[in-house]
């Protein structure tokens, strides 16, 4: 017999698993998150998190639904106006605008630190959400009419459905027999912010080079956070740099585009793999967020991918009619909702990281030549471009 009882347990308060609980404030459903760690406490100093994200258009939607947006601060968020994305030829470019495009933006810089204490805030105010924490997980059973958590410190807690937002490595989908197919691309992402010489006018760059790809991504004022991903050989020599050393190499792999740089945040780094679990629920359970599939960051869209998880997931469960939320045909709505985009990312994530991670001189030739084309074709860009602000 479980000390507790609920209708959706979710394991993991990162920022999708957070955004699930709060999605779920009204809907007269009981929730519980688990989350091992809490986080961080904001800085007292004006220090850049080197964490951060851009964020679609659409994924800013969904957290202002949530009362979270407008909470951020104004002067820490930037809006990204423009993109240029260079080949590896030194003369391939594609270009898109907001303004081309008749949008706002084409996306928002947000620090990952700042996202995650507001979402904090708002779970520890909400009267229908139970929070577990420190919680960590030792052992699940998944019966039919409920799945069974127990935690370390020997509390249990049963739920209709259990929501696996524990990460890439999720201990959720293991325990429940779910197996993801896992491709090491033998690469760090290495972030760092740094100020500038001159203003970036809210442009992301990005380059497609033999080393790695390397971003660019426009923070308030003169300054810049950058996801340089590179083999981790190079990862490791680029962490051991001198601060000097490391803005010189990251300037000179931008080619100076916004000059001299100085290092802000230390750097640090991330291991890359293209995870792709089988099956995103099964009766009883659900997977949300990175535990669902974690993509190579060169698009910058894993959490954005996760927050439309989040907001799928919520729309079907206030809408299962006389349903149980656990129902495994329920569960596959979401499945069948979310099945085409996560792919679709996947694959082109992968698909341009393998493009411009092969020497073949046909390829390079192929690849360069596929961005300037891209770039004479308005319509085409405008394709692009919708892709990737999300559908709202
Ligand atoms: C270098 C880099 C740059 C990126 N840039 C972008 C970007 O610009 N835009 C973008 O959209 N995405 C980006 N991403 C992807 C993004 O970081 C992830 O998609 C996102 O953080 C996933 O969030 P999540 O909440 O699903 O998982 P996580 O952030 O991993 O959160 C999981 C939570 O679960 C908790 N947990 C784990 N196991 C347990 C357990 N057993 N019990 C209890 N709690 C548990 C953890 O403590 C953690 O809080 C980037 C990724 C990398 C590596």
């Amino acid at each position: 017999m479980s000390d507790q009882t609920f209708d959706v347990a979710i394991v993991g308060a990162g920022l999708v698993g957070s955004s699930l609980a709060l999605a779920l404030r009204g809907t007269g459903l009981s929730v519980a998150l688990i989350e091992a760690r809490p986080p961080p406490a904001l800085p007292h100093d004006a220090s850049w998190d080197n964490r951060i994200y851009a964020i679609s258009p659409g994924s800013a939607n969904f957290l202002e639904g949530l009362g979270t947006w407008g909470e951020l601060p104004a002067e820490r968020i930037e809006r990204i106006e423009a993109m240029a994305i260079f080949g590896d030829d030194g003369l391939a470019r594609l270009d898109f605008n907001a303004y081309e495009a008749g949008l706002g933006e084409l996306a928002y810089i947000a620090e990952s630190r700042e996202l995650q204490a507001i979402l904090w805030r708002q779970i520890v105010a909400a009267s229908d959400v139970t929070l577990f924490c420190p919680g960590e997980c030792a052992a699940l059973e998944i019966a039919d009419k409920a799945a069974n958590l127990t935690l370390r410190d020997g509390r249990t807690l049963s739920a209709k459905l259990i929501v696996a937002a524990d990460g890439a490595r999720s201990w959720v989908r293991s325990q429940a027999g779910i197996e993801a197919h896992d491709k090491d691309y033998r690469q760090l992402g290495v972030v760092a912010n740094f100020t500038t010489e001159h203003p970036h006018h809210g442009t992301a760059y990005q380059w497609f080079q033999p080393e790695g790809v390397l971003a660019y991504l426009p923070l308030p004022g003169n300054r810049i956070s950058i996801v340089w991903s590179v083999q981790q050989a190079l990862a490791n020599e680029l962490l051991q740099l001198s601060p000097a050393a490391l803005c010189e190499r990251v300037a000179l792999a931008g080619k100076m585009q916004l000059g001299v740089l100085e290092l802000i945040t230390s750097p640090a780094a991330f291991p890359l793999h293209l995870i792709e679990p089988r099956q995103l629920v099964k009766p009883r359970v659900a997977l949300i967020g990175d535990a669902a599939h974690q993509v190579h960051p060169l698009a910058g869209q894993g959490v954005n991918l996760g927050f439309g998880d989040a907001r799928e997931l919520a729309t079907v469960l206030m809408n299962r009619g006389a349903r149980d939320v656990g129902d495994g045909l329920l569960l596959r709505r979401y499945e069948r909702a979310r099945r085409e985009e996560i792919f679709a990312m996947a694959v082109a994530t992968d698909g341009l990281q393998g493009l411009f991670n092969n020497a073949q001189p046909l390829l390079a030739w192929a690849r360069n030549m596929g961005l300037s084309m891209t770039n004479r074709f308005t319509w085409i860009k405008h394709q692009l471009v919708k892709q990737a602000l999300g559908n709202h």
